[in-house]
């Protein structure tokens, strides 16, 4: 089925770069963004990811500036702003400006895959909402190295074009994330989700192929600001476990092996390493559930998340077990989970598509009823990873 919401981002595109730069774009390129479905705080375990991408994507649309040798000039119509970017010496600026996403990436692919990139002119737009969680970062990361790609004629393997953008988001935005947004947004495919291993970075495309289930995504609208250094604090407490364990590696380690250890464990540090095995093994089992169609499954395995990000990880927060709890009353959800880092950020339902109208609207309004905030929402099948539109 033709995706009319990136068509019209498509052509918004390139009009604005008609606009701007009084010519047509040569090349055109997107890249989505992603939502996990299951496997959360197991990316730094060890674990498994089951990311797909949502049919929102960041579009770049760009043209070979040969007036314009060694710079890039990209206009971000979100930010309503251009930027120009020296594409032989790539230089970060400071105060964590925008840019600094597509110049770490140009600054790996030139420095780090040896292209040489001819000057050009460029206009950026997305629909993946900034900083919601569903990682619009990454969706201009991988645009970017999707359209040096296509501007030389010169390609990469998946994988590397996935570490390349990882490498920028690490080293020019100073966020230390894991491999599951940029892989999502280079590896995903349509009607699929993707078993990442993030031990050793093997993939697998496990079929979505149930046509009448859609994915929904809620947003509380809440983000609680956290003092005390959350997340490092259960990094840390994960690693503790695993010495109490004496294990290398959470995949090493049995529900039952932890059991039996229980006494030699504080009580909180015991809950965060229950929380990653059994995450680990929900993360797989959701696969293969997948795999057979067996939806109900699905849907526990994604409650049972929740439940446990909720009580052993401590990482949910009110508002998130309010949505949560919701539609787990609501007919024709399949199941829901809280999904990110926590604290606030989105939810992520499977659910009928028959009946998603009318299930977004409910949920909705009752929490809106029941917290005073309004959320927002949006429907989506999984989407097509990173390609080009253009060339
Ligand atoms: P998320 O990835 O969850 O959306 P992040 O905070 O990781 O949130 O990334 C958001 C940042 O990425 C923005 O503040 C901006 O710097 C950059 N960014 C994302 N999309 C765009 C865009 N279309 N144009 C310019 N900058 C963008
Ligand atoms: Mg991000």
């Amino acid at each position: 089925m033709p995706d009319t919401r990136l068509e019209l981002l498509i052509a918004d595109v390139v009009a604005k770069f008609a606009e701007k730069y009084a010519s047509d774009p040569d090349i055109v390129v997107a890249a989505p963004g992603r939502v996990n479905l299951i496997g959360e705080h197991i990316d730094y375990n060890d674990g498994f990811v089951l990311p797909m991408a949502i049919e929102r994507y960041t579009v770049i649309a760009a043209k070979v500036d040969p007036q314009n040798e060694a710079t890039a000039t990209l206009y971000s119509v979100d930010m309503d702003e251009q930027a120009d970017i020296s594409l032989v010496d790539p230089v970060k600026k400071e105060n964590s400006h925008w840019s600094n996403y597509v110049t770490g990436v140009v600054d790996g692919m030139v420095k780090g895959k040896g292209f040489s990139i001819p000057g050009f002119q460029a206009v950026a737009k997305s629909n993946v909402p900034i900083g919601g969680g569903l990682s619009s970062s990454a969706s201009l990361e991988v645009a970017t190295a999707t359209l040096i790609e296509a501007i030389t004629g010169q390609t990469i393997a998946k994988v590397d074009k996935g570490l390349v953008c990882q490498k920028a988001e690490h080293d020019f935005a100073g966020v230390p994330c894991g491999i599951m947004d940029q892989f999502s947004s280079v590896l995903c495919e349509s009607d699929h989700v993707l078993l990442l291993d993030c031990r050793d970075q093997s993939f697998q495309q496990i079929p979505f192929s149930n046509p009448d289930i859609v994915v929904l995504i809620i947003n509380s609208e809440v983000k609680h600001e956290l003092s005390g250094g959350e997340y490092a604090q259960r990094r840390a407490q994960c690693e503790e476990a695993l010495e109490i364990l004496g294990a290398e590696s959470y995949r090493d380690v049995t529900l039952q092996q932890l059991q039996q250890k229980k006494d030699d464990f504080d009580e909180v540090v015991y809950h965060r390493a229950h929380h990653v095995v059994t995450e680990i093994a929900r993360t797989v089992k959701t696969a293969e559930a997948m795999k057979k169609n067996a939806w109900q499954t699905v849907g526990e395995l994604m409650y049972a998340s929740h439940a446990s990000l909720r009580d052993d990880f401590e990482v949910s927060c009110k508002e998130l077990d309010v949505l949560v709890d919701i539609a787990s009353k609501t007919d024709g959800v399949i199941g829901a989970r809280m999904t990110g880092g926590g604290f606030g950020g989105c939810i992520v339902a499977l659910v009928q598509g028959n009946k998603a109208d009318s299930i977004s609207d409910s949920i909705c309004r009752e929490y809106e009823e029941q917290t005073g905030v309004k959320p927002s929402a949006f429907m989506t099948r999984p989407g097509q990873g990173a390609h080009v539109i253009q060339s």
